[in-house]
């Protein structure tokens, strides 16, 4: 089972939480801000490798989190 160390909770089971999308990377080339919300909003990679996350802490805080995850081995990296 994979486990997530919430800042307020603790070491907590996946199983708590709520996965809330990926933060994807917003090329330099876009600088336009409209275009660069739309990027970071819509237009997820869906990485096999190492990705930053948001999740939500559904069965414990309630509140939103930021981390980073290695999609291929499914293994929280840095929380
Ligand atoms: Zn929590």
């Amino acid at each position: 089972m994979l486990w997530v160390t919430c800042p307020r909770c603790g070491h907590r089971p996946i199983d708590e939480f709520k996965f809330g999308g990926e933060i994807p990377d917003v090329p330099a080339s876009i600088t336009d801000d409209a275009a660069r919300d739309l990027d970071r909003v819509w237009m997820f990679n869906n990485v096999d490798g190492v990705t930053t996350e948001r999740w939500f802490h559904e069965g414990g805080c309630r509140r939103w989190m930021t981390l980073k995850r290695d999609t291929h081995l499914d293994r929280v990296i840095e929380d």
